[in-house]
């Protein structure tokens, strides 16, 4: 198995400046391409450093991948780091230059002297087209390692990697297989529910990882079976894979990677249906989820965030008599303000959030991090508006995820068994 190591260049990312994202595309990259990724370095914009580091790199693993410090300006200095830790010198590549000039020219500037470090390369190396902006990667010898330089800018570290680094690995035969991974998205389930249903689901087959993620109230988990490929340990993982769906059951939002809230999106937009919120303590995080998925124009009718309780009686026609009886963080009011906005707007299902994320406003009864949810539909059959119960750990802006996470998924569950 080809073994590689990263090493991104730049001082913005030792100081913090600046998130590593580099390195991340380029793991899940080289993951992908079965190839096994054993370090991550960052090094600061000093040659001297930079040519250590790669050396040291190199002398580890078979493939170093560098980012960074290829631009025009004097602190971009891994092509010259590049070139001492190989012993080359840097020449000068003629046809590299023509394409800067006439990149420059098509953008009717002149250009600038620096710009001819763009097409300064260590002596022998492959250059690596760059379609997303001016400096191209290069890719070196050194030992028994190959070095591929590419530019920091993210953009165009990402079009390298989908064109000409992805060809040239695979030109030389560096991917190898890919591991078998099994992915479900959860939601609705905790973590320590989930690893209690992984532990009772079944024998797992020799060498797999399990990888699990939580994001935002979401649980990524991926099951991850390495080459070779052999019939006992794949059929032992299907058998696994077959438990877990059905030991996980409705909180499998998909198995593929899409979100709850796209997977929600889908679902709507397949059924053919359309939903209205009304917001209270998620203040609109649950419209703004909806509108960030593409499509959402066609089922998502409209958002109200009725914060204070004259605006639950004036938008949503919450009676005021209830307010005053159970309070705005009560069931009573919570499916009121469900069937309110499922009156005014029109749409065929409405939820509503009412709580209390504090730190302070927990009155007894109503400790802090209560949440209402309600879930209002028009559909024969559906049934009266229902409610839900929740308390939610965590600093207000996390309470506030969770809460608009869980009124998403409590539709989700409710639309599983509808047919599109
Ligand atoms: P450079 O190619 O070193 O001139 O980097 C150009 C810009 O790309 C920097 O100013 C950063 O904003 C960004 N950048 C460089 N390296 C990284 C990295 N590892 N992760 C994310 N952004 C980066
Ligand atoms: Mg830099």
């Amino acid at each position: 198995m080809i073994l590689a190591e990263i090493v991104t260049v730049g001082d913005e990312l030792l100081d913090g400046r600046v998130l590593d994202t580099n390195a991340r595309k380029i793991a899940l990259f080289l993951a992908d391409r079965g190839i096994q990724v054993a370090r991550h370095l960052s090094i600061g914009d000093r040659e001297g450093e930079i040519a250590r580091a790669i050396l040291e790199a190199a002398g580890r693993c078979d493939l170093v991948i560098t980012t960074g410090g290829l631009g025009p300006t004097e602190d971009d200095r891994t092509r010259h780091a590049v070139a001492a830790a190989t012993g080359a010198d840097l020449a000068f590549h003629e046809d590299v230059f023509a394409r800067i000039e006439a990149l420059f020219r098509a953008r009717g500037m002149p250009v600038p002297a620096s710009n001819r470090l763009q097409a300064l390369f260590p002596a022998g190396a492959e250059v690596l087209e760059n379609g997303a902006g001016s400096a191209p990667g290069f890719a070196v010898r050194l030992g028994r390692a190959r070095v591929l330089s590419a530019p920091g800018v993210p953009s165009e570290l990402d079009w390298m990697l989908r064109e000409s680094i992805d060809r040239w690995i695979r030109e030389r035969g560096l991917d190898g297989e890919a591991p078998r991974i099994e992915r479900f998205r959860l939601s609705g389930l905790s973590e320590s529910a989930m690893q209690d249903l992984l532990d009772g689901a079944g024998q797992r087959p020799a060498g797999l990882v399990v990888r699990d993620r939580v994001d935002a109230g979401e649980i990524d988990l991926e099951l991850v079976l390495p080459p070779p490929r052999d019939a006992s340990r794949w059929a032992m993982l299907d058998g696994l894979v077959k438990a877990l769906e059905g030991e996980f059951g409705e909180s499998i939002v998909s198995r593929d990677g899409t979100t709850l809230v796209e997977a929600l999106v889908r679902k709507l937009v397949a059924l053919g249906r359309t939903l209205s919120v009304a917001e209270s303590c998620t203040g609109g995080l649950i419209g703004h989820l909806i509108t960030e998925v593409p499509g959402a124009s066609a089922v998502f009718v409209e958002g109200t965030v009725a914060y204070s309780n004259p605006a639950k009686v004036r938008s949503l026609g919450v009676p005021e008599e209830l307010l005053a009886a159970h309070g705005a963080v009560s069931e009573e009011v919570v499916k009121a303000m469900a069937r309110g906005a499922l009156e005014r707007t029109g749409s065929d299902f409405a939820l509503a959030t009412s709580g209390i994320l504090g730190p302070g406003g927990a009155t007894p009864g109503k400790p802090v991090g209560l949440v209402w949810t309600a879930l209002a539909g028009r559909e024969p059959g559906f049934g009266p508006v229902r409610a839900w119960r929740r308390e939610f750990p965590g600093p207000r802006s996390a309470k506030k995820v969770f809460a608009a996470k869980h009124a998403l998924d409590r539709l989700r569950r409710a639309l599983l068994a509808a047919r599109g």
